[in-house]
């Protein structure tokens, strides 16, 4: 249920409203814009909307929505902005088109730095690199686990790049969240429910990836229960979904991304390399991206592609992720948006549209 308020209601009004949906059992968010107020309320049984409809301030109720409220563009029409750090290639859902790039697997410390470098002297926001592993197979490489955090965190410390690591498993969570500034769920693991709820309750941007056999619906509802146990940073990733088609290790659904813009506020990024299972149509892939209103891309590469422990065929050298780096510029620009932040813009003029848009739960 979402109860727009009168946009002349004062505070006073606004509290009433949320007191009286948290004393029946619901939970309310708030969502400001210039023109409007909205009251996401939770957990509520559309029983209450008549009640609620009586109480002072209140506009209208709405009922009926999608089950995906507070990931909604009908509760929160602006943007939201999540920052991985201060440097404004780092904000995903703003005006920037944010690159994270990096090795699909932490495999040591020099392989490690020398990716960090290249991406970071290209032109990327942010560095990724598998620590714990989703294999298809139990005896593939199962990442480095702490040791590739540990790496992560020298990475960062040496170029200044945010990092971006999966956590596969509940109990890894406080260990990842130590080391790591973007927690990626696997396309595997997008209805863990449980490890959504557990992020949820973290202050750390969240990269949700979309499984791949599931629906743009049930991605939100992932989204939702992410934003539901309050943490509103949470950036969707459509990786390509499942088809009959073998000639790419999977389909990108570039729909996806208009779909998403249009339903939700929330930022949404694509990740070419794994829709594609292979290096040479990966740049393609990326302009795509751009062209159709993503706000980023996450890349695999490595300096080696050959002999990578994972996903060596679909990871760009050093060398090829430059070249798509200058090619994603025109693409990028002429959809109205920046690679590199304009010089003359400054940071502090930028607006944190996040904190206009959507309010934590008190
Ligand atoms: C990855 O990013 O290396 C990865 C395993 O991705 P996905 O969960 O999309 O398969
Ligand atoms: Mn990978």
């Amino acid at each position: 249920m979402i109860v727009d308020v009168s946009a002349a209601a004062g505070e006073a009004a606004i509290e009433g409203i949320r007191a009286r949906v948290e004393a029946s059992g619901g939970r309310t968010r708030v969502s400001r814009t210039a023109e409007s107020i909205a009251i996401a309320c939770t957990g509520l049984g559309a029983a209450h909307a008549h009640a609620i409809a009586e109480l002072p301030g209140v506009r209208s109720v709405r009922t009926g929505g999608p089950a995906h409220i507070l990931a909604g563009r009908a509760f929160c029409q602006i943007p939201t902005l999540v920052r991985a750090g201060d440097d404004p290639r780092t904000w995903f859902g703003g005006t920037g088109f944010a690159v994270i790039a990096g090795p699909c697997s932490v495999e040591g410390r020099d392989m490690l730095m020398s990716t960090a470098d290249e991406i970071h002297a290209a032109g990327a926001g942010l560095l990724r690199g598998g620590a714990f592993k989703p294999r298809t197979s139990p005896y593939a490489f199962q990442g480095l686990g702490q040791e590739a955090l540990v790496l992560l965190a020298e990475a960062r410390s040496r170029t200044g790049m945010p990092v971006v690591t999966e956590v596969l498993d509940v109990r890894h969570l406080d260990l990842v969240a130590a080391h790591a500034d973007v927690l990626q769920i696997g396309a595997r693991n997008m209805q863990n429910f449980s490890l959504l709820a557990e992020v949820g309750r973290v202050q750390r941007p969240v990269l949700l990836k979309r499984g791949p056999s599931a629906t743009i619906s049930e991605l939100l509802g992932a989204a939702e229960y992410i934003l539901a146990h309050g943490n509103s940073d949470v950036i969707l990733c459509e990786r390509g979904i499942r088809s009959f088609d073998t000639a790419t290790r999977n389909t990108l659904d570039v729909a996806a991304i208009p779909v998403l813009k249009r339903e939700t506020h929330l930022p949404v990024i694509v990740d070419p390399s794994h829709a594609a299972g292979r290096a040479d149509i990966v740049t393609a892939l990326s302009l795509s991206a751009a062209a159709a209103g993503a706000d980023g891309l996450i890349i695999e590469v490595h300096p080696d592609p050959a002999s990578a422990l994972s996903d060596g065929p679909q990871s760009l050298t050093p060398e090829s992720f430059r070249t798509l780096m200058t090619v994603l510029e025109p693409v990028v620009q002429a959809v109205g948006r920046w690679l590199a932040p304009p010089p003359l813009v400054r940071r502090d003029a930028t607006p944190d549209v996040r904190r206009i848009g959507m309010e934590a739960a008190a």
